[in-house]
């Protein structure tokens, strides 16, 4: 028996693990003090507990503590680090080279950072979501300050070459960013080998709470320097003011730990706990439905994430047919209309294969069980809805067209 309804949205959010929570909880109740307070023991419980959990965190990244910035999740460390970075440096250049699949948090930041004068390149990626390593080379001048590229994308579970984008960057003497949000605690991350500068990354994409996530910077060859956006009492060694998130943080430093320690085994590990069960569901779904494809690269992916599109179903319709499955679909709604999604249409695909493309996040909670009960329930489901679209408009039998009504918002992390 399966319990219902099943979460498969992990890459927009994660169940906070209980162990996460028990260790929260004493901050709320009984160790409230302000890290900042030098003055008292509740204080200095709270400064304690910070420094712990700035080790645990750091640690599971192989960073030093000293270069952990805490900020309220990984949209303000990227927008930190972009901002931070090419208004600190803005002697050195004007120029930012980012790619057109980021997160929102990126190219919005990237876009703001235009508006006041810098200048972005963004670049493509081919039909499975990478960049071409010469393309970047040839985008770089001499007034480029920042690279920004994520390691794994939220969407389609694309790697990027983040070790040989990091090794273009230094030869070249440009900074170097990486929104890994959706890579640290899922797959080995450590800044002491990969060339990465700054690294932003999140707790509840990683089973902690949310409002609480780090912004990497290095300290040592080269020292990162960054114009705070936040101004205040001078926390983070000024890069960040503002109040710490003292629960949030313990839970942050806590599911690090937990990370760090079941992380890798090869056999029990929760990275090949993930990949055995996505691998399970794609070739599940592939083997069993005609006309679905996977999205995104075929091996250099997440270990967590599967992107599919069932050719003739609309995306957001097959969420409505399965109300006991929690997924998402590619596409990000305005409230105007709804857009295919710009990641997938980055890859070059149609608008009728963005618009039937579905987004499968497992996690260290998912089991086998859960699986089988959608490899189950899809089938049909997808059937029935090809049989509907093909009676409702004979001429799209076998293509999804447009969603012609205002659908229920559905958004990407
Ligand atoms: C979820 C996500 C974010 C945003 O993180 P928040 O902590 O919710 O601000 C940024 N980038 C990527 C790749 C993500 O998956």
């Amino acid at each position: 028996m399966v319990n219902l309804p099943i979460y498969l949205d992990n890459n927009a959010t994660t169940r906070t693990d209980p162990r996460v929570v028990a260790a929260m909880l004493p901050f709320f109740a009984e160790f409230y003090g302000n890290a900042a307070s030098r003055g008292h023991s509740f204080g200095w419980a709270a400064e304690e507990a910070v420094a712990k959990a700035r080790a645990q965190v750091a640690g599971l990244i192989g960073a030093d503590p000293r270069e952990i910035v805490w900020t309220s999740g990984a949209t303000e460390s990227d927008n930190l680090a972009l901002k931070g970075v090419m208004e600190r440096y803005a002697d050195k250049g004007d120029h930012l080279v980012t790619v057109t699949t980021e997160h929102k948090a990126v190219l919005d930041a990237a876009k703001r950072l235009e508006a006041a004068g810098h200048r972005v390149t963004y670049l493509g990626v081919d039909g499975q979501g990478r960049i071409d390593l010469n393309a970047l080379e040839d985008a770089l001048t001499d007034r480029t300050v920042l690279v920004s590229i994520m390691m794994g994308s939220n969407e389609i579970g694309t790697l990027q070459p983040i070790a040989e984008i990091g090794a273009l960057c230094r030869a070249r003497g440009v900074l170097f960013h990486t929104d890994a949000t959706q890579c640290v605690g899922k797959m080995p991350v450590n800044v002491q080998y990969l060339p990465v500068d700054m690294m932003s990354f999140t707790a509840h994409k990683m089973h902690g709470p949310k409002g609480i996530g780090a912004l990497y910077v290095r300290r040592r060859a080269p020292r990162v320097r960054l114009s705070a956006q936040m101004d205040g009492g001078g926390h983070e060694q000024g890069m960040r003011s503002g109040t710490l998130n003292v629960p949030g943080i313990v839970g942050f430093g806590q599911t690090s730990e937990i990370c760090q320690n079941e992380l890798a085994d090869p056999l029990n590990g929760e990275q090949a706990h993930l990949t055995r069960l996505r691998d399970r569901l794609i070739r599940g779904i592939l083997g069993a439905i005609d006309g679905t494809t996977l999205n995104g690269h075929p091996t250099e992916r997440l270990p967590h994430n599967a992107n599919i599109a069932f050719e003739g179903v609309e995306g957001d319709a097959l969420l409505t047919a399965l109300p006991e499955v929690a997924l998402s679909t590619g596409s990000a709604c305005s409230s105007e209309s709804v857009e295919p999604s710009y990641v997938l249409r980055a890859l070059g695909m149609s608008d009728a294969r963005a618009y039937s493309s579905v987004r499968f996040g497992v996690s260290r909670f998912t089991t086998d069980e859960e699986i089988d009960y959608v490899l189950g329930r899809l089938p049909d489901a997808v059937a029935r809805l090809r049989r509907l679209s093909a009676a409702r408009t004979p001429a799209l039998a076998g293509s999804a067209g447009p969603p012609e009504t205002s659908l229920v918002g559905t958004r990407t992390a």
